[in-house]
Order: structure tokens, then C-alpha cells, then sequence
């Protein structure tokens, strides 16, 4: 093991000189050129990286120690289990079926793609060994399950470690169609950009149900979701089974009935299937797996750890949610954050607002502070003071002024 693992080691080093070579000769302006997952992608048991990343695996980041108020100590909450596994192993046919779910991710935002003479034509390995490590930029993630208010439900780890890009892409967020003047297909997940080969990691313990593999080639092929990985979790919420799912992926990491602990790699992010650029597709579904019963990932997942989250619901004079409103998030009378509320009518397949909340927007990862949450309807401007307190959701809601 330990002479496999030098070896492995040289080889990779090796490869990492011949790819920066490869990098330094490339062309920057090259057009990127979609990767068409038509052949399954080759994978061989015994190469090196592959060891490599399930030993990273085991060395993850470590659980950050987070000061509590009042000298409180911090309990974790204690999940109810799933009584009974829902679902068998998902019909190839269900994934596959889909409409499309992601549309083009804006090159000058996401994290950019490796230059298309490699991404296009090297080996993964090759790929991944001459992919830079970017400086960790985001804040470590408050530890997970993490329900310091009794209406919150922050159970899942991020999907991406914190030395990559693990905030959610801004301008796309979960039931929006995103910018206003090219909409995207309504998004029934979080986006986040990165390169090709990024380990994603189980956002929780549970059975994978689902995982493309060269066993079942099909969906090699989907034209929407890409490779795919779902999780059916062993807890479940308010007596509803709860899954996660990954998709776009360059290649799973686990088989369908692997069991899995949060944090165990997964997969290699990719820019497989109905994908504009490489990043991962993370969904949360509760009480069917299904494309229909989707919540918004952002009030599942731990906020960075001095950070929390406004859920927010935008109405009319009679109580019903306004669709595609634009809301602006204030900070010392600057803007600092707009989103647009989500789009329920002509989705077809529905988004949902939080079983808790009862939402229609989200401000996700919003450093501790005071805020002012902004909305035009009418031609009238409503404000609305928020407090902003750490691993908390603070709710807002935005009414037209009274009569
Ligand atoms: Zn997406």
C-alpha cells in the first residue's frame, strides 16, 4: 500500500509538470467547448489519484469550534431516524426523463474552466494533477446537524470544501430563472461553479441510491441532470424522508447502495448533461424523490460560521405570494445583495417554499449585522429592518403599505 501510494505520488507529480507545461503552451482565449459525455468515462481502479482523493476524504476539514452566546454549550440536535428506506434504486428512466434543469453558467462569474486544449482531450488524472489549489477564501461552515432555533433545520454539510467554491452561484438561486434578460429554466437546486475534478462530498450520512457508473451507462447520456449521485439520508424531517442530490458530475466516486457518512467524497464535479459550465447541481428533496418536491437548499445547509440567512416572503394586499420580485438586501444604506423572488406559476413541475418558512426568497450566507431588506410594489418602496445573527434564519416579511 505505502509503495503504491509513493509511486502514486511520482506519477502524479509527474503529470502535474507535464500539464503545466501543457497549461503554460495553451491558449487562454480558447473557445471552452462543452465536455459531451457520448462514452463512458473510463475509470480504472487502481489509479493513484483515485487513492489520493479517499485518503483527502479522511483528512477533511475540520469542524470548525464555534463560540455559542451566553456561555451556552452547544447541543446537537438529535435527528429523528428514517423509519423505513422509501425508495429502491431509481428506474434509469426517472433521471434520464427530466426536463432540463441548468442553462449557461456566466463564464466571467464561475470560477473559470481549464483551458479547452486540456479539458476537452487529457485524462482526468492529468486534468486534476495541473489544477492549482486556489487559496481558501471562503469561512469554514458552522458544524452540521445545527438547529439553534427549534424552526431551523441546518442538517447538511456543503457539498464543496471551503478552499474551493462553496457559495452558491448568486444570481441563480433556487427557484429564480435567473438574470432577467435571457431567463434560465426555474432552478430547483444551488449551483457552485468550479473546475472539473473538484471532489463533492455526501452532504450527510444515508444510502446512495443512485450513482452513474459504467454499470449503468445510460445516463452517460442524460440530457438533463448529467452523471448523477443521490442520497436517500437516515434521518428524516417532520416524519418525511429527505434525499440530496449532485449532479453535472465528471464521474461518481460510489455505487448505488453504498452507504456514505457526511463528508465522504462522492464524486469529481464535471459539466455533464444540461450544464453551461462546470459546477455542481445541488438539490434537496423532502417527502418524494422527485423534481416536483425540491425546498431551497440554502435553508438546509450550515451558514458560514459567523453568518446567517433571511428567509423572506414577498405578498400582495391579499396575502399571495408575488412572483419574480426584485429584492434588495441593504447594508449601511449600500446594496449589497439583490435576488428576485421565486417563480411558481408556469413551472410545470413546482418549487416549494420551506414547510417551515413558508417562503419565497432567500439571502443565504449574509454576515452577522443589521440590514435593511427592500422591495418596489406598487411604485412604493417597502423596507423592512433585519438582524442578522450567527448559524440563525431571521424572517422578513414585505407587504404592500396599508390603505
Ligand atoms: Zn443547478
Amino acid at each position: 500500500m505505502r509503495g503504491g501510494l509513493i509511486a502514486g505520488l511520482v506519477v502524479l507529480l509527474a503529470l502535474g509538470g507535464f500539464g503545466a507545461l501543457l497549461v503554460v503552451n495553451s491558449d487562454p482565449n480558447a473557445e471552452v467547448r462543452p465536455i459531451i459525455p457520448t462514452e463512458a468515462i473510463t475509470i480504472e481502479p487502481t489509479r493513484p489519484w483515485q487513492e489520493l482523493l479517499l485518503i483527502g476524504a479522511q483528512n477533511g476539514t475540520p469542524v470548525p469550534t464555534v463560540a455559542l452566546p451566553d456561555g451556552q454549550a452547544f447541543v446537537a440536535p438529535t435527528l429523528p431516524p428514517l423509519q423505513a428506506a422509501t425508495s429502491a434504486l431509481i428506474p434509469a428512466n426517472d433521471i434520464a426523463a427530466l426536463p432540463p434543469i441548468d442553462f449557461p453558467i456566466d463564464g466571467a462569474t464561475a470560477t473559470p474552466a481549464l483551458p479547452a486544449s486540456n479539458a476537452t482531450t487529457a485524462p482526468l488524472a492529468t486534468r486534476l494533477a495541473q489544477t492549482p489549489r486556489p487559496i481558501p477564501t471562503n469561512p469554514p461552515s458552522l458544524p452540521v446537524p445545527l438547529a439553534r432555533d427549534p424552526r431551523d433545520h441546518y442538517w447538511f454539510a456543503r457539498p464543496i470544501d471551503p478552499d474551493r467554491n462553496n457559495r452558491t452561484l448568486n444570481y441563480y438561486e433556487y427557484g429564480t430563472d435567473g438574470p432577467a434578460d435571457s431567463p434560465y429554466p426555474i432552478h430547483h437546486g444551488i449551483d457552485m461553479p468550479n473546475e472539473i475534478g473538484t471532489t463533492v462530498r455526501a452532504a450527510g450520512s444515508g444510502l446512495v441510491i443512485f450513482a452513474t457508473s459504467q454499470t449503468t451507462p445510460i445516463f452517460q447520456n442524460s440530457p438533463s441532470y448529467g452523471n448523477v449521485v443521490v442520497i436517500e439520508h437516515d434521518f428524516s424531517y417532520q416524519g418525511l424522508p429527505l434525499w440530496t442530490l449532485y449532479a453535472h458530475l465528471e464521474a461518481p466516486l460510489v455505487v448505488a447502495g453504498e452507504r456514505v457518512e457526511a463528508g465522504d467524497a462522492i464524486a469529481l464535479l464535471g459539466n455533464t448533461g444540461q450544464s453551461g459550465g462546470p459546477h455542481v447541481h445541488f438539490e434537496v428533496r423532502l417527502g418524494q424523490n422527485t423534481y416536483g418536491s425540491t425546498v431551497n437548499p440554502s435553508l438546509w445547509i450550515a451558514p458560514f460560521v459567523n453568518h446567517g440567512t433571511i428567509a423572506g416572503r414577498v405578498v400582495d394586499a391579499r396575502g399571495d405570494f408575488i412572483d419574480d420580485a426584485e429584492i434588495t438586501l441593504f447594508a449601511g444604506g449600500v446594496p449589497r445583495d439583490v435576488t428576485t423572488s421565486y417563480v411558481f406559476r408556469g413551472s410545470g413541475s413546482q418549487v416549494n417554499p420551506d414547510p417551515q418558512w413558508n417562503e419565497n426568497f432567500v439571502f443565504f450566507d449574509v454576515p452577522v449585522g443589521t440590514y435593511e431588506v427592500v422591495v418596489t410594489l406598487d411604485g412604493v418602496r417597502v423596507s423592512r429592518p433585519v438582524t442578522i445573527r450567527e448559524g440563525l434564519t431571521t424572517f422578513v416579511e414585505l407587504s404592500p403599505p396599508q390603505q
